[in-house]
């Protein structure tokens, strides 16, 4: 596996798998690998010849107070992870080769960026917007993979693909948990044991809203008050949203369609974690 570090490398490498006949995946990431990128690492190997797993940590989609310098960093593990799920290659740019001096151009996606993770962390999803337009368009990738964890991300990233007309089709792949049920994520690291028991609130309500959906109840405003009812319950956990929306516009639904998202996200001490599902 090769480490590529600059655009035009990325370009070259994915025009020579084009002309061997071989489809071009990317996986986006931003490095601390984990068991979730990991099945998206194998999810783009089953489906393209030639794989590139990106590892950039993005300063654009971090507030200021936001853990930009903290951010675990394991560049050599996630290049072994890498490697042994079936990528090609580590796209690992430096952020002036991401962006260049003097940089002014940013992809708003308007309306979505402001809604769920948006509305509590004013430009993160402007931020990732940016930084996967520019993946997609250096890596002229077919495919490109992304987690339903991120499920605003995803919203977000698929108006923009729509709206730009970029020729790389979204992959969602599912949340990857341990087996307690908590969504993996590179900031569980940051949870102490206390806390890692208290982040178990997220799936739970998840779960929950999950059950009682699948036993007919539909209506937004039961759905939400179990969910609200489980954060209540342990109030060591400061809730940021809990939300049933329609995945396509983020907007809140009355009633939960198949298809609607329930997404909530909580701060567990200093450590803001996100889950969600798709109700069938
Ligand atoms: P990140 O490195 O956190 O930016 O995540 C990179 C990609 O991995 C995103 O598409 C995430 O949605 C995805 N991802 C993160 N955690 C998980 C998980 N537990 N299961 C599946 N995909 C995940």
């Amino acid at each position: 596996m090769e480490i590529l570090s600059t655009v035009a490398e990325l370009r070259r490498w994915s025009r020579a798998s084009r002309r061997a006949g071989r489809l071009v995946g990317l996986v986006p990431t931003m490095g601390a690998l984990h068991l979730g990128h990991a099945s998206l690492i194998r999810a783009a190997a089953a489906s393209c010849g030639s794989v590139a797993a990106s590892i950039f940590v993005n300063p654009t989609q971090f507030g200021p107070n936001e853990d930009f310098a903290r951010y675990p960093r394991t560049f050599e593990g996630d290049c072994k992870l890498a490697e042994a799920e079936g990528a090609t290659v580590v796209f690992a740019p430096s952020a002036k080769e991401l962006y260049p001096p003097g940089a002014t151009t940013f992809v708003e996606v308007e309306g979505l960026s402001s809604r769920l993770d948006g509305a509590s962390r004013p430009g993160h999803l402007r931020g990732v917007a940016t930084v996967v337009a520019k993946l997609m368009i250096a890596s002229e990738a077919d495919r490109a993979f992304f987690g339903q964890k991120d499920a605003a991300q995803v919203a977000v990233l698929r108006r923009m693909v729509a709206d730009l007309r970029l020729a790389t089709e979204i992959v969602v792949c599912p949340i990857v948990r341990e087996p307690d049920g908590l969504a993996l994520s590179s900031r569980n690291v940051y949870l102490s044991a206390e806390e890692r028991i208290q982040a178990l609130t997220l799936s739970r309500a998840v779960r929950q809203v999950e059950a009682l959906a699948a036993s007919g109840e539909r209506r937004s405003g039961a759905l939400l008050e179990t969910a609200r009812q489980i954060f209540a319950a342990v109030p060591a956990i400061r809730v940021d949203y809990v939300e049933l929306v329609d995945w396509a516009t983020l907007e809140p639904v009355e009633t939960a369609a198949p298809g609607a998202l329930f997404a909530v996200a909580a701060w567990v001490g200093a450590t803001r974690l996100i889950d969600d599902t798709i109700l069938g």
